[in-house]
């Protein structure tokens, strides 16, 4: 009996000690800027598969790395989601991320759109490019963003604010590529040619060009794909800068597994996954962007917008200079 008794102690010990282990290992943590209705269907998708728990908090970029910087160690995010390369970069260098190498990573995400330390891992691709009124521009007026400051675009173009950091991040790659002073003008010239104060969000943009208020401007594709879907006869279309003046500003949204994770191989494991021939359309299709992984095709609603040169500077760049770039837009007075 007393053999017993002490067995029963032994296995239940056993079970104490053991379950919450297993448990927590199979278990993750997401701390996402990436809004529920894009991330959900993944978190379905690999539990289903692996039979790994997910639970996810979302909220913006922002107050997400207040909170992860507030809980430090305590944090139970294994994984920081976020949106645009100055994010992530900031993220990092506010030391809530870890560095992370990873052979299939670095095979299933191009080198220029990862932070070369591991910090974090571009997993879909978004275009920041020209979009133009089909009524008023011909595509063979256009060329660059920095022809955009030429005397034929005065009074006709329009812009997001500078305060939104896909902005911020065109900038901030535009003083990579040609300096500081050449931007500068660049940017001087743009304010010069807007044909209102800059506009709240990308979609303002479209439909003020739709209204007659402007003839050209700046977006992100998505927001392109989300108008066009709702009207298929957008009068509309999107410009793809050449390579020959440094290509199509791409960004991305990304991940980076946090410095204090408790699950880190776990979060790895999820992120290689996400990178994966099969789970980069579920990633990238859900808000039409492009997947990163170049093995893997975008949607053929997206790949009907033609396709384009993306710049190959590294994106951490948009993040390193990011400040330059904001002090930059003030001076030049776009506000
Ligand atoms: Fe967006």
């Amino acid at each position: 009996m007393s053999n017993f008794l002490g067995k029963s102690i032994f296995v239940l010990l056993l079970f104490a000690l053991v379950l919450p282990a297993v448990s927590f290992a199979d278990e993750l943590v997401i701390y996402s800027a990436r809004k529920e209705h894009l991330i959900q269907p993944l978190v379905d998708a690999y539990t289903t598969e692996t039979g790994t728990k997910i639970s996810f908090v979302t909220d913006k970029a922002g107050p997400l790395l207040q909170r992860l910087k507030a809980e430090g160690k305590n944090t139970h995010a294994d994984l920081l989601v976020t949106v645009d390369a100055g994010n992530l970069w900031h993220a990092a260098n506010e030391g809530v991320l870890q560095p992370v190498s990873s052979a299939v990573l670095e095979k299933n995400v191009p080198a220029h759109l990862r932070d070369p330390a591991g910090n974090w891992f571009g997993l879909s691709e978004r275009a920041r490019t020209i979009v133009y009124s089909t009524d008023r521009v011909k595509s063979a007026d256009l060329s660059s963003y920095a022809a955009l400051g030429e005397k034929q675009w005065q009074n006709r173009l329009l812009l997001r604010t500078s305060k939104k950091v896909y902005n911020q991040s065109l900038v901030a790659m535009l003083i990579a590529q040609h300096g500081e002073k050449q931007t500068e003008a660049i940017v001087e010239s743009w304010v010069g040619n807007l044909a209102a104060a800059p506009f709240s969000n990308d979609t303002k943009v479209m439909e003020a060009i739709l209204a007659g208020q402007g003839d050209v401007g700046i977006v992100n594709t998505y927001y392109f794909g989300r108008l066009q879907k709702k009207n298929p006869g957008l009068k509309l279309a999107l410009f793809w800068p050449g390579a020959q003046s440094g290509g199509v500003h791409v960004n991305v949204s990304g991940a980076g597994v946090t410095r204090y994770a408790k699950n880190p191989a776990g979060a790895i494991k999820f992120l290689e996954w996400l990178s994966s021939e099969k789970a980069q359309n579920l990633f990238a299709d859900a808000n039409m962007e492009y997947p990163v992984n170049p093995r893997v095709t975008a949607h053929e609603a997206v790949t009907a917008w033609g396709s384009f040169s993306p710049s190959t500077q590294n994106l951490a760049d948009a993040g390193r200079l990011q400040s330059d770039a904001v002090m930059l837009m003030d001076r030049a007075g776009y506000r």
